[in-house]
């Protein structure tokens, strides 16, 4: 298995988990972007948004965007979600995963 973020869930490789679920769990990215930078990942690995045809999923991690926000107090203030997808997207990890950046005015771009 190669795929950093499947190696992460399954905790073969250590990350501060912020969150779990039965489908999702949410760890701290490790190049923070913006004072709150979250990752929502789902268990199941599929590499892009454009693979993944599961509404439930696709819905949940949107659930748990706005339940980690209000976890973890940024939701007042306002955050924003993104889903990098493939290579001018800026995508780098190829299992689909769900940004949460906060804590800081965002601008019209990324970054
Ligand atoms: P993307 O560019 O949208 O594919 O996002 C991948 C993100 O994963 C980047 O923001 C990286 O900083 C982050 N990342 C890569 N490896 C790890 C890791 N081991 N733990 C936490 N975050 C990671
Ligand atoms: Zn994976």
């Amino acid at each position: 298995m190669e795929c950093i973020f499947c190696k992460i869930v399954s905790k073969e490789v250590n990350s501060t988990i912020v969150h779990e679920t039965d489908h999702i769990v949410v760890i701290k990215d490790i190049n923070p972007q913006a004072p709150t930078h979250l990752l929502i990942i789902p268990r199941s690995h599929c590499p892009t948004l454009l693979d993944c045809d599961d509404r439930g999923l696709l819905g949940e991690m949107l659930e748990v965007a706005k339940e980690v926000a209000k976890k973890v107090g940024v939701d007042r203030s306002g955050f924003r979600v993104v889903v990098n997808t493939n290579d001018e997207g800026g995508q780098t990890v190829y299992h689909l995963h769900m940004h949460l950046l906060a804590g800081r005015p965002l601008s019209g771009r990324m970054g």
